[in-house]
């Protein structure tokens, strides 16, 4: 069955939950005739279908402002593209825009004002594998490699006995929920200003980094104690505060639409 699926509205459409239902179940008759190949189709299909639904849903909570549901979201489908571009062809990849999604995923994560995540320091008494129960140890391991699919179901490896031994603060964390912020505190403007141009999830756009330097009178009001403007992590006064200019990171977009005419320049300063 052929259905369109890239605008919000698409999202509602009642064959999609119908389609999903009818993978699991020829899912299971494949295991059952130990047709593995049909059976990790079928997890392909079903896995590029939720991933494209969750990937339209995240763009339109970021649009409504909803950042941090759309930020869980997101994380939901950064671990879902990588397991689906392991398990499948460049072609299948291609032709259910897995590429583009990842891409975009990280555009926006990279978009996001998060910085401080929490991050649990665990200690495991062993590893289960998650397709033959077997106890991993370092000389006895099973034929299943992580993350790779079996008759349709995705390896992991659980981890038993866990003991909860510190939680730490990082800044590049390993999974993305534990955001530490406070939402009502950040700055969302540049995603805010995003929004404003792109209408619907599969837009191609794209960001470049660069730098401006700016004339010093410009950060007269930034006061001496306060985070550089250049954002390299020191304070103003130990850091430009006496150059003649200031280079500060700079974002530019790129559209394939024309969409000169919307105010996007923001100086913050
Ligand atoms: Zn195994
Ligand atoms: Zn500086």
């Amino acid at each position: 069955m052929k259905f369109e699926l890239t605008k919000l509205e698409h999202t509602k459409n009642p064959h999609i939950k119908w389609v999903l239902s009818e993978l699991e179940k020829l899912k299971k008759q494949a295991v059952g005739a130990a047709n593995e190949e049909l059976a990790n189709n079928c997890w392909r299909e079903s896995e590029a279908l939720q991933l494209t639904l969750i990937y339209i849903e995240a763009f339109h909570k970021i649009k409504r402002r909803e950042y941090r549901e759309a930020w869980y979201d997101l994380e939901r489908c950064e671990i879902k593209c990588q397991f689906v571009m392991r398990n499948s062809s460049e072609e299948f990849c291609i032709s259910k825009n897995i590429y583009f999604i990842a891409h975009q995923v990280s555009n926006l994560q990279s978009l996001y004002p998060y910085c401080v995540f929490s991050s649990p320091g665990m200690v495991v008494g062993y590893y289960e594998c998650g397709i033959c129960n077997h106890k991993i140890r370092p000389r006895s391991r099973c034929a299943h490699v992580k993350g790779k699919i079996y008759n349709g179901k995705l390896c992991v490896h659980v981890a038993r006995d866990l003991v909860l031994k510190e939680i730490s603060i990082v800044s590049k964390p390993v999974q993305k929920y534990s955001v530490v912020h406070n939402d009502e505190t950040l700055d969302f403007s540049v995603l805010e200003h995003l929004m404003v141009v792109l209408e619907e999830a599969f837009e191609e756009w794209d960001v470049i980094r660069t730098t401006k330097k700016f004339p010093i009178d410009m950060f007269c009001r930034v006061e001496l104690e306060s985070e550089c403007p250049c954002k390299n992590g020191n304070k103003f006064g130990q850091c430009c505060s006496n150059k003649a200019e200031v280079e500060i990171p700079h974002l530019d977009f790129v559209f394939r639409r024309d969409v000169r005419s919307l105010p996007l320049d923001k100086f913050p300063y």
